[in-house]
Parts: structure tokens; sequence; C-alpha cells
């Protein structure tokens, strides 16, 4: 983030279920975070993903924001609006040579880490890419897409971190992550994008992935401070690497805990017992919900967090 930048977040649901106590922390989180600051927050529909997006979520979403006393600027994005500035983007990196298509089908991709217990896995648990797709002689790849078989694009992760030391001159892709200090202090995390492996970029069913249209979008959108929840730290590092590559403005980070239930496990959208509307329909006020998820001994930089 630039110097003398406005303070800029966004929270940004996808609207494939209802809001849950998760999603009010992260969303009040980020609202408070920018109005701390001065700064305004913004309410972004992440709906890139048609096969499982409903417009019912996405009223239900502005329903239950409402309900919880969060105020946004209008007017809101949506993300499947602006399906051509992420495939500009994916056009941009093509022609870096960056990218590569993929024909591999699940099915082959299981039969080619099958019975092997301790193939290497991405941060979220999903194994890595074999690298098959990598090696096709140019005349094979070009008679597929001509061809018109399905295919996904991948980022050649090694050329990716390759163009990434050029252009940061040999510096590591790093980023700025708010109240990680003792006393709230921002620190720098060197990212470590080879941990996805040849992340997909495009993909197959939707032509897009969220790890492009979130850096599209909070560049657009003059996003200063990406908050969110800690399940997508590690995501940062490809949306650092992304941000190097396309030649976007760096925002700082703030990954908040996560809420869990009882059990100690993080909370899902298909459980039901923490959705917003649920504890609304039992009752439960927003200030309730509030006090609940003890919002005010969690905010980076809060002179209240630093008491004894
Ligand atoms: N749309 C993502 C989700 O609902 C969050 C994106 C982000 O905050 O970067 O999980």
């Amino acid at each position: 983030m630039a110097r003398g930048q406005p303070i800029v977040t966004r929270f940004a649901p996808s609207p494939n279920g209802r809001l849950h106590l998760g999603h009010a922390y992260s969303a009040l989180f980020a609202a408070r975070f920018a109005a701390r600051r001065g700064g305004r927050f913004l309410l972004r529909i992440e709906d890139i993903d048609h096969t499982r997006a409903r417009e019912q979520f996405v009223r239900a979403i502005h329903d239950d924001l409402r309900w919880l006393g969060v105020r946004w600027e209008e007017p809101v994005w949506r993300q499947r609006e602006r399906m051509a500035h992420y495939h500009a983007a994916l056009t941009r990196l093509k022609e870096m040579g960056l990218l590569y298509p993929c024909f591999c089908t699940r099915r082959r991709m299981r039969a080619v880490i099958a019975g092997r217990p301790d193939w290497p896995r991405d941060p979220a648990g999903a194994p890595l890419y074999p690298g098959t797709c990598r090696h096709l002689p140019a005349a094979e790849r070009e008679e597929r897409l001509a061809a018109g078989d399905e295919h996904a694009w991948r980022l050649d992760m090694s050329e990716a971190l390759r163009t990434a030391a050029r252009l940061l001159h040999g510096k590591p892709v790093s980023w700025r992550e708010e109240g990680v200090g003792p006393q709230g202090e921002t620190g720098l995390v060197v990212a470590d994008p080879a941990a996805f492996g040849d992340v997909v970029l495009g993909r197959k069913d939707i032509g897009v992935s969220y790890h492009v249209a979130v850096v599209i979008d909070d560049a657009a959108q003059g996003v200063s401070h990406v908050t969110r929840g800690h399940d997508l730290f590690a995501a940062s590092a490809v949306h650092r690497l992304l941000q190097v590559l396309l030649g976007l403005p760096e925002p700082a980070y703030a990954h908040h805990r996560l809420i869990t239930d009882a059990a100690g496990r993080k909370l899902a959208k298909r459980r039901a017992s923490t959705a917003l509307a649920e504890l609304r329909a039992q009752g439960v006020t927003p200030e309730d919900v509030r006090r609940a998820l003890a919002l005010e001994n969690a905010m980076p930089d809060d002179p209240q967090a630093q008491g004894p």
C-alpha cells in the first residue's frame, strides 16, 4: 500500500449459502477496520461460479448484513459482470508464456497419484498437479486446442517465479501482514506460492478462477487492505505472485482468526446451526452476535487490544 493511499477494505462473500457467524465476523472486521481509520468499506459479490451461486443467497447476504448493522458503499460489484477483465488478465499471462492448457481429467489425475499416500499436497489439502500437460509437445497442444478439447489453464509455477524474481530484481514475493507483531505491528511475510504447484487460473467449467478474479477486483476497487479469514492466508501467496506478474498495486493483508463451533471445527455454510438467519429467528440480536464474536479484542492497531 502506498503512503497516503486511502484506506479501503471489502467483504467479498460467494453467494452459495447463507452467511454464518464466521462471515459476520469477517464482515464486521473489514467494516470496522476501515471505520477506525477513516476509510471506506465495500461489499463485493463473488459469483463467478455459476454452478453454485444463487440469487436467493445474494439477497440474503444483503439482508443479513443489514440486520447485523453493517453498511457498505453502493454500487455493490458483481464478479459475474466482470468476466472480460479476468479473461484479459489470463490473456496477458498467456502472452507472457506463463500459462499452459491442461487437458487432464480428475480421473486421470487420481490415477497418477493413486497408491501414493505421500504425494505432495497444497496448503488447502489438494494433491499437487503432476505437471503432465506442462510437457505436451507444442503441436499436440495446438491440435487439441483447435479440436476444442476441454481444458483448464494452469500457471507454470517455476516460470512464473523466475519472471517474478526478474520483476522484483531478485527480491522474494512477500506481503505486509497487519497485526502480527507482539504489539499488533505490521510484519513482512515471505510468500510461498510454489506450495500450490501449477495452480489452475482458468477453470475448465467457468473459465477463470477465484485467484484471478480476486486480485483483479481488489486492484480495480483500490482495496488497500485485504482483510479475510486465516483459511486464506496461504492463498495470499498466489495472489501476491499474480499482483507482481500483472503489475497490480500491492495491498496490505490482515488475516483474522476463524470462528469455530463448539467442537473446534471451522464453520461451514452447509451446517445451519450458526446461520445468521437462524439465530435471528431464534431471537438473537445483532448486539448478541457482536458480543459473542468478541471482535473488540481482535483488531490490529486497536488501542483497546493492547491493554494488559
Ligand atoms: N469469496 C471468497 C469466499 O467467500 C472470499 C474472498 C476473499 O476474501 O478474498 O470465501
